[in-house]
């Protein structure tokens, strides 16, 4: 602890030491303020002003340092300066002290609350955010809560000093009446449980409720009158249509049926979405051939002295359609058919909180029903860079229908998107520019873990053109060129073909979400409520189209709450979990991650602990000739909880998964260290990475007594 913290606790032990020490706390009872009214109010009539205002200093210190005597001291308020006088100096005396016990625990203990229940603190001060000042309020009204605890609790939070204070002034302005107005009739009080009654205090307890409640009922009128335009069917055809088969859709299509709703789900392109057809799977497909590729490269280090690989793209990418359609019939229309969702293959558009039009090969027709969940995903970016259009970039989306290698191919966007396919591009053999505007690739990792991609890129051939910014494309003589600017100066980038890999932007446009006026977040997506519903308390988004995360697994996370807070939310609704969230960016080497990383901690300002181990050291990796990446874990200081991991290497997207599963369940290092993991396997990396934060959190006097002991049974 810092000088200036143990300075003030220093003082305030004085002063609380002194107070108990010198008898004060005699003086603050009811039986000597009885004692000695007569005189004090001959001291007031002397020095009112003087007098109110050593009052005022005194109550002040009381509540400061929360000693015991403020209900005392309030009538004491009452009875020397009367229910007006009383009433306003003890009002502002009494929030005046709780101000300074609040910034007194605010200053000494928050940081260290901060750090030792980090995430749970967090969660606190999301709720303060949101409904702190009617909390505070009614713990105000409420006489039951101690008037001290509250102002040391509230410190703790996240609450702003000025809305502690004015809302604790206006919230004690009751009961300081009550007690300053006892106060004026002092003589008939003989304990202080006779001020408040069980009714007065049962009021009071109605009064701290009654604003929390009025919020929850303006909350709730507000989102039925989103309702008040639209008639409402007397029948629903369905318990909820889903609008879109990727991977949000569905689940959410899934989850309902599997639970006996009638569920209608509407498709207007290719069933399984994005994922199955332009995302996931075929740019797994292609890593996996050009990872060949790059492997048969190093044969030599493998011990084989020639091989072979002559290939044609078009092969390639006629093995990358044969795994979509392997994969196919798990979304196919059959398979849900089977498992009860009525499928509709046609465009849908939403045109009340309860209908949904869908225009089929057949015509049209209209979808009554009581939920809708939007799952219409996201499309790629393509940001309007002049001349864009006179080059017909490629994307994730038609990039598939390739078959012939661009020769020169040109990549924007150091994401994750741009950085798998630009690896597979070069390792098939195109010449692979990369254009980043960020110092780095995936700039949201740490460094080092963009520095081990961007190493394996340049061993890759990629030209990493970092700090680079796009202007404009142009043709000159046939030959497309890219203008940037890098460093204030002018760069020509020549390339055959471009891929635009910078973004997606959700699918927002042209089915009824602004017609219906369903709120967009700033990031151009549809707004969400914890529980995955629109402004619309029936209409819920998942997935792409929602955000804040665009993975295949967080869509069929959020379409879990949507389903069943949609079919179940009038007993019960669940919050979305994103608690633990991992995902990979699937480069060689891969790149995965859960929780926080280092860069977020710091920009968070959460205190953390790390510890890294290098898989170079790993026997399997060795073995495999894939020694190279690290496991790299975030923990709570001089705690054992996870607070993240980033894992760089082979197969880090594998090897994530027991701290996915640990960090889920609160299991703590400790736990993974005394788990067995078979040998010789790429997991032990958890486990060392474990016994690496062990070591360094190693008990070192135990450890000496061990020796001392250890020496002696030696003689
Ligand atoms: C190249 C690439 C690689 C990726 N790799 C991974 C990865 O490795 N791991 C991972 O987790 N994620 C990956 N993703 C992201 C992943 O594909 C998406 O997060 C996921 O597909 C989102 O699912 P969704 O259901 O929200 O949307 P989508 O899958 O896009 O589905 C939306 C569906 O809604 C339909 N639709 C839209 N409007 C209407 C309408 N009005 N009526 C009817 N139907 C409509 C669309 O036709 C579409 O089929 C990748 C994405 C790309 C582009």
């Amino acid at each position: 602890m810092k000088a200036p913290k143990l300075i003030l606790i220093a003082v305030i032990a004085m002063l609380i030491g002194a107070f108990f020490y010198f008898g004060y706390s005699d003086f603050l009872t009811l039986h000597e303020l009885k004692t000695h009214q007569a005189a004090i109010e001959a001291r007031i009539a002397a020095q009112p002003v003087a007098t109110a205002f050593v009052y005022a200093l005194i109550y002040v210190l009381v509540t400061a340092l929360s000693l015991p005597g403020a209900a005392v001291m309030t009538l004491a308020g009452g009875a020397l300066f009367g229910l007006l006088w009383g009433t306003v100096i003890v009002s502002f005396a009494s929030t005046i002290g709780a101000a300074l016990a609040f910034l007194a625990a605010r200053f000494l203990f928050r940081d260290v609350v901060k750090g030792r229940f980090g995430s749970a603190i967090r969660t606190i001060d999301a709720g303060i955010d949101r409904d702190g000042p009617f909390y505070l309020f009614t713990l105000r009204l409420i006489p039951l809560f101690p008037f001290f605890m509250i102002n040391l609790v509230m410190g703790l939070t996240a609450i702003r000093l000025s809305t502690f204070y004015w809302v604790s002034q206006v919230g004690m302005l009751a009961g300081t009446l009550v007690y300053v107005n006892a106060g004026t009739q002092l003589a008939g009080i003989e304990s202080l449980s006779d001020i408040l009654s069980p009714g007065l205090l049962g009021s009071f307890a109605l009064l701290g409720l009654f604003p929390l409640l009025t919020k929850k009922i303006v909350e709730h009128i507000q989102a039925r009158k989103v309702f008040a335009d639209w008639p409402k069917p007397a029948h629903f055809d369905n318990n909820i249509v889903v609008i879109g088969a990727g991977s949000g859709g569905l689940v959410t299509a899934y989850i309902a049926s599997a639970v006996k709703a009638k569920v209608t789900l509407v498709e207007k392109h290719k069933m399984g979405g994005d994922c199955l057809n332009t995302g996931c799977v075929p740019s797994k497909a292609l890593i996996r051939s050009a990872k060949w590729l790059a492997q048969h490269r190093r044969a030599e280090e493998f011990g084989i002295r020639q091989s072979s690989a002559d290939f044609d793209f078009a092969d390639v990418m006629a093995r990358v359609k044969s795994v979509i359609e392997k994969v196919e019939p798990h979304d196919s229309i059959e398979r849900y058919t089977e498992l009860g969702v009525e499928v509709v293959t046609g465009e849908a558009k939403i045109i009340s909180p309860w209908e949904v039009r869908v225009e089929t090969a057949e015509g049209s027709k209209t979808l009554t029903t009581r939920a809708i969940v939007i799952a219409a995903g996201a499309r790629p970016f393509v940001p309007p860079i002049p001349g864009i259009d006179s080059i017909e970039p490629l994307t994730s989306d038609n990039l598939w229908n390739l078959r012939e290698l661009p020769k020169r191919l040109l990549v924007l966007g150091g994401g994750p998107i741009g950085c798998e396919l630009a690896q597979c591009f070069a390792r098939l053999g195109s010449l692979v520019t990369l254009v980043e505007m960020a110092p780095r690739l995936l700039a949201r990792e740490d460094p080092e873990a963009s520095e081990a991609v961007m190493a394996s890129f340049r061993q890759d051939g990629v030209d990493l053109r970092l700090e680079h910014t796009a202007k404009e494309f142009i043709i000159d003589n046939g030959e497309k060129i890219l203008i940037a600017e890098y460093d204030g100066n002018t760069v020509r980038i020549p390339f055959d073909q471009v891929l635009v890999a910078i973004g997606r932007a959700a699918n927002i446009e042209d089915y009824g979400v602004e017609a219906l006026g369903i709120a967009l977040s700033p990031r151009k997506t549809i707004a969400t409520d914890p529980f995955q519903a629109t402004n619309y308390p029936n209409i819920y988004a998942v997935g792409d189209v929602a955000g804040p995360y665009q993975f295949t697994h967080v869509a069929a996370h959020q379409a879990w709450y949507a389903a069943v807070n949609a079919l179940f939310g009038t007993f019960k609704k669940f919050r979305t979990d994103y608690s633990v969230i991992p995902w990979s960016t699937f480069t060689d080497p891969e790149v995965a991650r859960v929780g926080l990383n280092e860069q977020e901690a710091e920009q968070q300002n959460i205190p953390y602990e790390v510890v890294t181990y290098g898989i170079d050291e790993l026997d399997r990796a060795i073995a495999d000739g894939e020694a190279h990446g690290f496991v790299k874990v975030l923990t709570e200081p001089g705690k054992d909880k996870i607070l993240g991991v980033t894992i760089v290497g082979e197969h880090a997207g594998d090897l994530l998964a027991e701290y996915v599963l640990a960090m889920k369940h609160g299991i703590g290092l400790n736990k993974i260290l005394g788990t067995i993991h078979i040998y010789p396997t790429l997991a032990e990396a958890n486990k060392y990475a474990a016994g690496a934060w062990k070591r360094a959190h190693a008990p070192v006097s135990v450890l000496n007594w061990l020796r001392r002991y250890h020496s002696w049974r030696r003689g």
